[in-house]
C-alpha cells in the first residue's frame, strides 16, 4: 500500500518530464507530485490486485481542496486522465492506476473536527476510518459503520465505495452518516452539497449521488459525518453447524424477526484459514461458525441473546456458545475481519461481494459451495450475513492457467447465481474494474444509460477514473 511511502525522500524533477507534467509540477511545486518511478510504482495497484491496471505518469499527493482544484483543471486542460485514491483498499480495482494518467492522492488530507454539540464529525477525506472513530470516541460518540478494513481504509474512501462493515446490519451503511460533502468537479468546479444541518430537503440530493460514484463523478475533499451515542457492550454468540445452509437458514429466521448489532459468517475454508494464523481455538471442524451480537444492553440485550441462541439451535446449530465479555467478543470479530488476509495465505484470490434477499441466504451460500466443486475450485465464504452480503473467496494458482481459468469462470458463476436468486453483484466494494461486464445485466439498458448521461454532465471529457465502475 503506498501511505507514507516517499516519505522522507526528496522528490525532484528529472529532466526529461513530459511538457505537461513538468507544468503540474510548476503548478503545485514538486514537494506534491512524484514522478520518480519507484515510487509512482507504489500507487499502481489496489487490494484487488487487478492485473490490468496502467502506469501514472504521476501522483499527485494533494494538502488541500485548491491542491485537487488545480490537479482537475490542469487535467481538463490536457485530457489526462485521474485516478482518486484514498488508502488503496479497494478489492475492486477501483483505484488501480490508469495508462497514462494521475494518482490524485489524498493520504495526506488527514483533519478531523468534532463538533460535539452538533453531533457531527467534519472530516478531510484521507483520515483513516479508524481515526474519525477514535477523535468521535474522545468526545463520547461513535462512527458506526466499519469497514473490516476500518484501520486501514480512508472516510474518503469509504463515501466513494458506500462502505459497509460489521455493525451495518443495525446501524446502516456509509451513506446513512453523510450530511454533507465538499466535492470538486472534473473542470475544478467546488461543491458544496449540505453541511450539519440533520434534515435537509432543499433540492434534490445530489451528496447520495456522490455516495458510492466510485471517483467517477467528483473527488471528495470534505466529508461531515453525522455522529452518535456510544451503545452499550455487546453481548457476542458464536453457533457451529455442520453445513453452511444451515448456518443461512439461521441467519434468515434470525433476521426476519430481530436485528442484531452483528451477525457474520465464516465457512469452514475460511474458519481453518483464520485458526492456522491466529490459533484461538476455533471449531475446525464445523462447517460453518455464525457470529452474533447483541448491544441493545440489559434485559433487552439477554432477550435478544437468547433469541439468536433459539434460532440457531432450531436449525441444527451444533453447538452455541455465548459471552459477556467485550474482550473475547471483540476477538471473535477480530478472527473474522482476518478472514481476507489469512485466506490471501493460501493463493491469489478473487474477491466476491455479491447480496441476496435475506430469505435466500441458503441457496447463495450452498450455490457457492456447489460451484466450488463444479469448478475443482477452493472457494472460502464469508460475510456480512445479516445484510444478506458475502464474499466468497475464489483461491487459486496464478502459475497454473487451468486452475485461473476454473476460477474465473467459478468468480463469473457466482455473480450469475447471486442475479439469478434476485440479488447483486455488489453489495459494498462497488463495481471497480473488475465487475464491470455484470453490470448491464444488473441494473437494465435503461438505467445504465441513465447512469452513463449523469457521467456525461459532471465529467463530460471522461478524466474521471475512466475504465471503473460504468
Ligand atoms: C481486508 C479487507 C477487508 C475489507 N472489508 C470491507 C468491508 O467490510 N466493507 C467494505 O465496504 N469494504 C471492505 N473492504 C474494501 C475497502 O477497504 C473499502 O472499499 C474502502 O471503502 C476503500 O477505502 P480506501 O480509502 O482504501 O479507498 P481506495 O481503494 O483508495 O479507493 C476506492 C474507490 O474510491 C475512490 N476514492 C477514494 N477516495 C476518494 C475521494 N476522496 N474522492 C472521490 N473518490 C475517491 C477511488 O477512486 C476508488 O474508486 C475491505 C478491504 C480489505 C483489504
Amino acid at each position: 500500500m503506498a501511505r507514507g511511502q516517499g516519505e522522507g525522500r526528496s522528490s525532484t524533477v528529472p529532466a526529461a518530464l513530459p511538457e505537461p507534467v513538468a507544468l503540474l509540477v510548476g503548478t503545485l511545486g514538486p514537494d506534491r507530485v512524484l514522478t520518480d518511478p519507484d515510487l509512482v510504482a507504489s500507487y499502481r495497484f489496489d487490494r484487488s490486485n487487478d492485473p490490468s491496471a496502467g502506469w501514472p505518469l504521476a501522483v499527485v499527493r494533494a494538502t488541500s481542496a485548491e491542491d485537487v482544484r488545480r490537479t482537475l483543471q490542469w487535467a481538463s486542460a490536457h485530457r489526462v486522465p485521474v485516478v482518486p485514491r484514498g488508502a488503496g483498499t479497494s478489492l475492486a480495482g477501483g483505484s488501480v492506476a490508469v495508462q497514462g494518467g494521475v494518482v490524485l492522492s489524498l493520504e495526506r488530507m488527514r483533519a478531523i473536527t468534532i463538533d460535539r454539540l452538533a453531533g457531527v464529525a467534519i472530516c478531510q477525506p484521507g483520515a483513516l476510518n479508524v481515526e474519525v472513530k477514535r477523535a468521535a470516541a474522545a468526545e463520547g460518540l461513535w462512527y458506526p459503520p466499519d469497514p473490516s478494513s476500518f484501520e486501514i481504509c480512508s472516510i474518503g474512501g469509504n463515501v466513494a465505495t458506500n462502505a459497509g462493515g460489521t455493525c451495518c446490519v443495525k446501524y446502516g451503511v456509509t451513506t446513512d452518516y453523510v450530511l454533507g460533502l465538499e466535492v470538486v468537479l472534473a473542470d475544478g468546479r467546488l461543491l458544496r452539497l449540505g453541511g450539519r444541518t440533520v434534515k435537509d430537503v432543499a433540492g434534490y440530493d445530489l451528496k447520495r449521488l456522490f455516495v458510492g460514484s466510485e471517483g467517477t463523478l467528483g473527488v471528495v475533499t470534505e466529508v461531515t459525518l453525522r455522529l452518535r451515542p456510544q451503545p452499550p457492550p455487546a453481548v457476542t454468540m458464536v453457533a457451529s453447524f455442520a453445513d453452511v445452509a444451515d448456518a443461512g437458514r439461521a441467519v434468515s429466521a434470525l433476521t426476519a424477526t430481530l436485528r442484531p448489532s452483528a451477525l457474520e459468517l465464516m465457512d469452514q475454508v475460511s474458519v481453518r484459514a483464520v485458526e492456522a494464523q491466529l490459533r484461538m481455538g476455533l471449531d475446525t471442524t464445523a462447517g460453518a461458525l455464525l457470529l452474533g451480537r447483541s448491544d441493545a444492553g440489559g434485559d433487552r440485550g439477554q432477550r435478544e441473546l437468547e433469541q439468536m441462541v433459539a434460532c440457531c439451535r432450531a436449525e441444527g446449530a451444533l453447538e452455541v456458545f455465548w459471552t459477556a465479555d467485550e474482550e473475547e467478543g471483540e476477538q471473535f470479530m477480530a478472527a473474522r475481519r482476518q478472514a481476507i488476509p489469512a485466506v490471501e495465505r493460501l493463493g491469489r484470490v478473487l474477491i466476491e461481494d455479491v447480496g441476496v434477499p435475506l430469505p435466500k441466504v441458503a441457496e447463495l451460500v450452498s450455490g457457492v459451495a456447489a460451484i466450488g466443486e463444479a469448478h475443482e475450485t477452493t472457494i472460502a465464504t464469508i460475510g456480512h450475513a445479516g445484510d444478506g452480503n458475502f464474499h466468497p473467496l475464489v483461491v487459486f494458482d496464478p502459475l497454473d492457467p487451468q486452475a485461473t481459468e476454473r476460477a474465473q469462470r467459478a468468480f463469473g458463476a457466482v455473480m450469475d447465481l447471486a442475479q439469478q436468486l434476485g440479488g447483486t453483484i455488489t453489495g459494498e466494494h462497488g463495481v471497480g474494474t473488475l465487475k464491470r461486464p455484470w453490470l448491464p445485466r444488473q441494473v437494465g439498458p435503461e438505467v445504465l444509460g441513465i447512469q452513463r448521461q449523469l457521467k456525461q454532465l459532471f465529467d463530460p471529457l471522461g478524466i474521471l477514473n475512466p475504465g471503473k465502475a460504468l
